[in-house]
Parts: C-alpha cells; structure tokens; sequence
C-alpha cells in the first residue's frame, strides 16, 4: 500500500478524492463531523416522504460522456433510473406561460409563437444550444490534456463569444416585455456567462443532465458504497478542528475529542473559509488564497421549503418560476418571482398518489442569523415562508393548501449548521466572470502535502464539479509522487 491520504468531508467531493485515491494505491481515510455522508448533497424524511436537498439535475447522466464515466469509477449511478425531462421550467407572467422545453426545436417554437418580434434573438439562443449539443467541458480547466483541447477546437469561437456576454446583457437584448421577463427566469443568474444557461440546456437536451431518481442521499450512498468496497475507511462524527503544521507540511489533524491523526496527504473536502481560517490559520496563508474570499461573490443563501402533499400531480412541470406583478417581502427582502419544483417523476419520494414539492428561495444570511437569536422569532418566521409559499400554491393548485401533510423549512443556518457551508452559499462561489478568470488556488504556497477541492476551488459549484476537483486532488498528489494516475475519464 502506498503513502496514506488524510481526506476532511465526506461530502461528494472527499468521497470522490477518497475513491480515486484508493484507486490508486493510496490508503485513505474520510474524516467526518455528521453522521452520515453526502454533505449538502442530501435528503431527510417527514413522515412517508423524503424531502430532498439538492439534485434539480445532474450532468453525466449520458453514458459514455467523460462525466458519466467518472460517475461510473464512482458506482454513483449504478441501479439507478434516470428521469429526462421534456420540459426544464414553466415560466408564469401573468396569464401567459412559457415552456422551457429542453428540445432547442420545440424551444425555439415555443419562444417565436410566444413573443412579438425578438425572433433573431430567439433563434440565435436556440441556435447557440445546438451548436453546444455534444461538447464536453474538460475535467481540469487548468490543465486542459492535447486531446480535450483538440475536441474543443470546433466550439472555441462559440465558446468565447458566449463567454463574454453575461446572461444579464443578453435579456436586455430583448423587446417582447413578455419575453424580457420570462427570459430572465430561465436561468436567474443575471452576472454569469450565457454560455452556462446555453450549454446546461445543451446538456439537457442530448439526456446528459438528468436527474437520478432515488435522490441526492441515496446517491451519496453509492459513493460511500464504492468508497468502502475499494478499501477505503470513513470515520463519522469526527470533527477536524485543526490541520496540523510542522516546518512548512501537513502533518496531520486534531480532532475535536483532542486525538490526531497523522497522514503523509491531507486533502481538506470541507467548507472553503473553515478550511483556510479555521483549520489552516491565517500565518500559513498566502495572498493568492485569502484573494477569493475578499473579492468575489458567493451563491445568495436560500430559504429551502419542503412539503409532502396528498395530491396527484403527474405531469406538472419539474420547475415552475412564476414572476409577480408586484414584489413581496419573504424575510426581510423584495422578492419579484417566487418558485417551486415537484417531484412526482420520482417515486421513491412519496407514496403512489402524492408528491413532494421543494421552493428555493434567496434570502439574507444576516436576517436569519438575527432571527436565530429568539429561538421563537426564528420559527415565526419559517412560518411566515411557509405561509407565503402555500398562498401562491393554492392559487396555482387550488385546494392544495388542506393536502400538505407535512412541511419543512430550512433556513442558511440550517445548511451552515449541517455542513459548515460559509454563510450558507450552498454552491460556493458565483460563476462570475470575474470568478471564473480567476484561478482559485487548491494547494497553499506555505503548507506542502495539502490540498484543497470541493465546490469553493471551482466557481458555480454543484454536484459534479465537486466530484471532478476530488479526483483532481489525487491526480495532482500522484503527480508529487510520481505515480501513474487511474481513472476511466480522461
Ligand atoms: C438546495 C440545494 C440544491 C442544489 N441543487 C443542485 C443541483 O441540482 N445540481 C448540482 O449539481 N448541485 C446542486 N447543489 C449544490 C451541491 O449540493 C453542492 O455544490 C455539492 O454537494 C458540494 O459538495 P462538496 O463535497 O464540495 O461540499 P459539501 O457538500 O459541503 O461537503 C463538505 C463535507 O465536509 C463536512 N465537514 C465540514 N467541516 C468539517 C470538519 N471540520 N470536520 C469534518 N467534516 C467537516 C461536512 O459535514 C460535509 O459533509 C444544490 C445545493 C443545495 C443546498
């Protein structure tokens, strides 16, 4: 067995470095503060349901793609059914709908028989799909291998040109005041590239961002599975309170019991901020690691409301966006869309006859952490999201208010509690443009033998960047150790 490899968080990405590292002759150990694995990607149960956490879609679902081939090294997939949707988002205005159908065709019809005028714009976003259909991002945009950059070559012009124009600007382009509205919904990320709404849609229309039924945790699980089958040892409910550092090295780890744990790597998987202020400490940072957290924008928290209901609702769309004629306040902010998503593509989350729906709603971390001060305050005001959330249910669903069985409302506290994410930015850092000219450093110019991966070294976050930067972290350890790197995906 070659040299041991410390991993901090069993969430996807520490599952992931765990599995390639066992893959590759190291032997390796999880340490996990929670009690099971998965972090953010999650779910919990009420009563007969199970209220999920994450996974909306996920890229890879393609077989033979280079995502899919990682999601195959780690068994996330395996015996699992994959939902494809015909239609990605419903998007109200008003009286009027507008179908994000994932089939650029029956897009652009719907979009052109919808609006008034605006059609060059519709067909040279619908086009822009199409011409992404088949591209494959490389696994490191780092270190882009000869034979990904040669794949790429065809989409480069594309690429730059949908690089350099933010979703923000490309709305604006718009005259139809339906349109202008409704587009902006699709992908409500106003400062990132459009080149992320085009080619998530890209994806979603070749069947490579599906969504795996059985949910985020039972997913979680099959990484752990495979974790444990190749070798690996997970250990739950050990909180890492310190990396420890002798001479310039990571040495190991102190746990909250006081015990540590010595390893020759130690790949930190957890939260981006509590690794490098809290574990690592701020006299072994350099100025490339600290730049990230004093410049670029994270993910706006959200308040994530669950509900089981009695009701039937086959054939509803995945998502439905419905933009207000006049804000309202949800916990202290203005809020002009309010939306939902129902799950009864997946029967592994209620029983036949009923559904659950989620509701993601972007909120301010400081109003929460207020709130928390009075625990009765804090509840008061999960009730009032509650509440809002059922009215405009029932006006869309009427007599759904009396079908909710069961209800749960998770604040940033509550993310930040259950995972330590840093002020509940449950996918890390904004796919900004600014974020993703910026190299994020995964190794610290003062500390050898340590490295960073999860969603906070790669802008956008999600599921499986977290794993593709996990098994980044063992490829570069092999690289130190010049070992030949395994792995299916190349
Ligand atoms: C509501 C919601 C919806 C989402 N939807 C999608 C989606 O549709 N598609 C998608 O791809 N992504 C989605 N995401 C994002 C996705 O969940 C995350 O980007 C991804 O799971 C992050 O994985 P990670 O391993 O990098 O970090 P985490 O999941 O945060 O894992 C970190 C782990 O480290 C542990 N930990 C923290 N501190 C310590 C410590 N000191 N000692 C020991 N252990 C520690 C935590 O408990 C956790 O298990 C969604 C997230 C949320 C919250």
């Amino acid at each position: 067995m070659g040299k041991n490899i410390l991993i901090i968080g069993a969430g996807v990405a520490g599952l992931s470095a765990g599995c390639y590292g066992q893959m590759n002759g190291f032997s390796t150990k999880v340490l996990e503060m929670h009690d099971q694995p998965g972090g953010m990607c999650t779910a919990w149960t009420r009563g007969h349901y199970t209220l999920d956490g994450c996974i909306h879609w996920l890229v890879g679902t393609k077989p033979g793609t280079k995502m899919n081939r990682i999601w195959g090294d780690l068994g996330a997939l395996q015996d699992c059914q994959v939902a494809q949707h015909e239609i990605f988002r419903q998007i109200v205005v008003g009286d009027r709908v507008l179908n994000v159908y994932t089939d650029p065709d029956a897009l652009e019809e719907e979009m052109l028989e919808k609006s008034d005028g605006d059609e060059d714009i519709i067909r040279e976003f619908t086009d822009a799909i199409r011409g992404f259909i088949g591209f494959e991002p490389p696994l490191d945009t780092r270190k882009i291998s000869i034979i990904e950059y040669i794949r790429m070559l065809p989409y480069l012009p594309k690429l730059m040109r949908y690089q350099k124009v933010t979703i923000g600007e490309f709305t604006e382009r718009f005259t139809d005041p339906f349109l202008k509205k409704a587009f902006r919904m699709i992908f409500p990320l106003s400062s990132s590239p459009l080149f992320i709404a085009v080619l998530t849609l890209a994806l979603m229309s070749d069947g490579d961002a599906g969504c795996p039924t059985g949910g985020s945790l039972a997913f979680a699980k099959r990484i752990e599975r495979r974790y444990l089958e190749l070798g690996g040892q997970v250990s739950y409910r050990s909180k890492v309170v310190k990396i420890l550092i002798e001479g310039g090295r990571a040495t190991g780890v102190l746990l909250d019991d006081g015990s540590e744990v010595h390893a020759d790597h130690i790949v930190s998987a957890c939260d981006g901020h509590h690794t490098l202020f809290d574990l690592i400490g701020e006299e072994h940072l350099d100025q490339h690691a600290v730049r990230p957290y004093q410049v670029l924008e994270t993910f706006k928290p959200i308040v994530y409301v669950s509900m089981g209901v009695d009701r039937d609702m086959t054939g509803e769309p995945p998502i439905t966006t419905v933009v207000l004629d006049q804000p309202i306040e949800i916990a202290g902010e203005k809020q002009d869309c309010i939306g939902w998503a129902v799950h009864s593509y997946d029967p592994s989350r209620a029983p036949p006859g009923k559904c659950t729906i989620t509701s993601m709603i972007e909120t301010d971390y400081g109003f929460w952490r207020d709130a928390h001060s009075d625990r009765s305050r804090y509840e008061c005001e999960k009730r009032k999201v509650r509440d809002i959330l059922t009215e405009h249910l029932e006006t869309r669903y009427p007599g759904i208010g009396s079908q909710i069985e069961v209800v749960d409302v998770a604040t940033p506290l509550t993310w930040e509690r259950y995972t330590g994410v840093w002020q509940g930015a449950y996918e890390g850092w904004m796919p900004s443009t600014e974020a993703r000219r910026m190299t994020i450093p995964r190794t610290l110019e003062k500390v050898e033998n340590f490295s960073i991966c999860g969603q906070w070294v790669e802008p956008g976050g999600g599921v499986p960047p977290s794993a593709i930067s996990g098994r980044n972290a063992i490829r570069d350890i092999c690289r130190r150790e010049k070992v030949r790197f395994h792995g299916q995906a190349r």
